[in-house]
């Protein structure tokens, strides 16, 4: 299989249709094998019944319902776990992408990149609730992350297979994949993609995503850089509260053992105390977090870290990592090309 489309639907009975119309004619001149899979967020108009007939209809339209509404992140990781494809495009069912995109996302793919991601430069959604905020969110997650796209909202983009298939996705994190991946390596890029107003049905967001978007956006500045040390970031300002702390109570002491001064009712005392034992907690919090992760990665069998290619190895030795592991093996030897 070469090509998989996952498309996560809540309640577009009106667009899937005309976008099943448009994708078979784009999908059809590609000449690749393809397959289409429909994720039913637990719809509760005559979405299923429609993507039912479709499927019946042809065999390259695929359908995965959830019982209930889970949420379009859930919806495209279920979609990526089903996806045969070696390329995995994600996008909208609701028409405001366009499928005749799907052409330029696949050459940048095969340029050798393993994510494109979709630029709507020119966004048809209302300003203030949607552009605005969108526009301040990127601006931020571009900052945070170090991975520099205009529009991290656009659902259109294009993942190779290994890169989609390992994250697991939580929440509202689709948009922080690149993100994530380029943590690990993944090359990306974007490119401009048409964008079309939403015609039929209503858009299932409103001004609330915005804040669920900023308390992502430092739980990824967290996870990119202290997944693997927590300890240095909350032992880091543990200590210096603590120390912090320590100086002020040692102060207060000499005051009150050589001077005699009564220190009872000064404010400093709670500052001191305060700070010492709340950087005490950061430290122990830093400690736990520490323990976690490595429950984390033991339970999962995983590793920190993803290896892109290994030379002269028979089979990857361990790890349920392994298959993202190309082993090359052309008779070329590491010690050979270091040479004397
Ligand atoms: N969607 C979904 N589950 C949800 C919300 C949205 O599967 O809980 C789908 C929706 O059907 C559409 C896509 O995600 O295909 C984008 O949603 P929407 O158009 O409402 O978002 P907007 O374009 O307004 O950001
Ligand atoms: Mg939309």
């Amino acid at each position: 299989m070469d090509l998989s489309i996952v498309i996560p639907v809540y309640n577009e009975e009106e667009n899937i249709p005309k976008l099943y119309e448009e994708l078979k004619e784009v999908l059809e001149k590609l000449g690749k094998e393809y397959e289409i899979i429909f994720v039913d967020d637990g719809s509760t108009d005559r979405t299923y019944q429609i993507l039912q007939e479709l499927a019946r209809k042809d065999p390259h339209v695929k359908v995965i319902r959830f019982r209930r509404n889970y949420g379009q992140t859930a919806a495209m990781y279920a979609g990526f776990q089903y996806a045969q494809g070696d390329v995995i495009i994600t996008m909208d069912g609701d028409l405001q992408n366009d499928p005749k995109d799907i052409p330029k996302l696949l050459e940048k793919i095969e340029e050798g990149y393993d994510i494109v991601s979709g630029w709507r430069k020119n966004r048809k959604d209302n300003f203030i609730t949607r552009i605005l905020p969108s526009k301040i969110a990127n601006w931020l997650i571009s900052k945070v992350t170090g991975v520099h796209l205009h529009d991290y909202g656009c659902t259109l983009k294009a993942y190779r297979k290994e890169v989609a298939k390992n994250y697991r996705l939580y929440g509202d994190m689709h948009r922080f994949l690149p993100a994530v991946a380029k943590s690990f390596g993944a090359k990306i890029t974007e490119i401009v993609v048409n964008h079309r107003p939403r015609i039929y049905g209503k858009s299932k967001y409103g001004i609330g995503r915005t804040i669920r978007v900023m308390l992502d956006i430092l739980l990824v500045k967290f996870l990119n850089d202290y997944m693997n040390k927590p300890l240095y970031v909350f032992g880091g300002l543990g200590l210096f509260m603590a120390f912090l702390g320590f100086l002020i109570l040692a102060y207060l002491a000499v005051e009150k053992i050589f001077f005699g001064a009564s220190i009872g009712g000064r404010p400093l005392l709670i500052l001191g105390v305060l700070l010492f034992l709340s950087g005490l907690q950061l430290i122990s919090t830093g400690i736990i977090a520490e323990l976690i992760i490595r429950t984390y990665y033991e339970s999962k069998q995983d590793v920190p870290f993803r290896i892109a290619e290994v030379i002269n190895f028979n089979q990857p030795s361990q790890g349920e990592n392994s298959h993202n592991i190309k082993t090359t093996n052309n008779g070329t030897n590491l010690s050979e090309q270091k040479g004397h």
